[in-house]
């Protein structure tokens, strides 16, 4: 089937198109710069930001897709988890377009959405497997036993998503907003093991009662502590105090990544699943991406790594989902649907028509 997706649950206005799981187009509009002088995004601002690239944004990719409109099978929707208000404006006009063509529309889950991303890629795609998404906006570990019907969530951050802690600590260091990529920067001329800092909910009891739970508060607040003692011994000494930036850049990148990728690999091992998918805008991180291929080639597990442009949130993703539940039988959703911003993940497609 020919399928329109729209995702609009953070800042990325997302509009793709495939055919199966074949894509045709994948067009981005972000609103990223209108967020970075406040140092993360705003709700309102993304919702408005939605609201003019829609249109626009669903011109271009219908074009590059090199079809018309009237052509597509069904239209897909992100209906959460995400920003309410933003999630409203893509599902307002999903509607629509749903309505306005008379074409079946399916509203999905974004986190299922982001391991769907992984169908794109043209090579062949194995379940079960576990799936570690890492963005701003969230942390989960998921086990796929099967895309559309069998999703469960094994962990997830209990305070900070990882991403948000990349730019939460590039704060601390003095470095723009979003933080991720200039950590990544600065960390390349930095020593790892300068600064030994904490690793959230890895120790072996750890992993035994919090499962696959994340938390990574406890670690931007030791970089802060940090950097003020750094500071003040510098102070003491007589020297104008300077932070370190590329240690403590790279020692911080180093705890977030052996924390990512210890909890992938075991849960790997512990559900005998050799097969790890790596999804979200943290994956643009180098050094996840090295750690993670590392450890996981000495356990025996498989990595996949889709295109960024396929990790970052993106409508494609939710036009594939769609894709594979219309090929598998699964019926349309009604018009009652809402935006939803806790869905959990065991929903994978919201408000299915009933059968009958
Ligand atoms: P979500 O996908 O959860 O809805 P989002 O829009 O914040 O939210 P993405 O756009 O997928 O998520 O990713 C943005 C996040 O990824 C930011 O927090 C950014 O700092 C982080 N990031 C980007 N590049 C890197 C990098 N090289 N290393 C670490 N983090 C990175
Ligand atoms: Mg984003
Ligand atoms: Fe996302």
């Amino acid at each position: 089937p020919l399928v329109l997706g729209i995702e609009t649950s953070c800042d990325e206005t997302g509009i793709g198109i495939v055919r199966g799981s074949t894509l045709l187009s994948n067009t981005i509009a972000s609103s990223m710069d209108e967020h970075a002088r406040y140092g993360g995004v705003v709700p309102e601002v993304a919702a408005r930001a939605h609201l003019e690239a829609l249109q626009p944004t669903i011109e271009a990719a219908v074009a590059e897709a090199g079809i018309t409109l009237d052509e597509i099978d069904a239209v897909a929707v992100t209906s959460g988890p995400g920003l309410a208000g933003a999630l409203m404006v893509g599902i307002g006009a999903a509607k629509a377009l749903a309505v306005s063509l008379d074409k079946p529309l399916y509203a999905v889950n974004h986190l299922v959405g982001h391991i769907a991303a992984d169908l794109l890629t043209g090579e062949d795609v194995e379940y079960p497997t576990i799936a570690l998404l890492v963005s701003g906006g969230h942390t989960s570990l998921l086990l796929v036993r099967d895309l559309v019907s069998d999703v469960e969530l094994l962990g997830e951050t209990l305070d900070d998503a990882a991403g948000e802690a990349f730019d939460k600590v590039a704060r601390i260091l003095g470095l723009p907003y979003p933080g991720g990529p200039e950590i990544d920067r600065a960390a390349a001329t930095g020593d790892p093991a300068a600064i030994r800092f904490p690793r959230g909910l890895s120790k072996a009891s750890d992993l035994a009662e919090h499962r696959y739970d994340f938390s990574f508060s406890g670690l931007k607040t030791a970089v802060a502590r940090w950097v003020e003692q750094d500071a003040a011994r510098q102070a003491e000494s007589g020297d104008a105090p300077a932070i370190p930036v590329p240690d403590v850049a790279a020692s911080f990148r180093e705890a977030v990544v052996d924390v990512l990728v210890t909890k992938a690999l075991d849960a790997c091992a512990r559900y005998g699943v050799p097969r790890l998918l790596l999804g979200g805008g943290v994956i643009a991180n180098r050094r996840l991406r090295e750690v993670a291929l590392e450890r996981a080639a000495a356990a025996g597990v498989a990595v996949r790594i889709p295109p960024l442009s396929l990790c970052t949130d993106n409508g494609a993703m939710i036009a594939a989902l769609a894709a594979q539940l219309i090929m598998s039988g699964h019926r349309p959703s009604t018009l009652a649907f809402g935006a939803d911003s806790t869905l959990p993940v065991t929903e994978i497609q919201v408000d299915e028509v009933e059968a009958g």
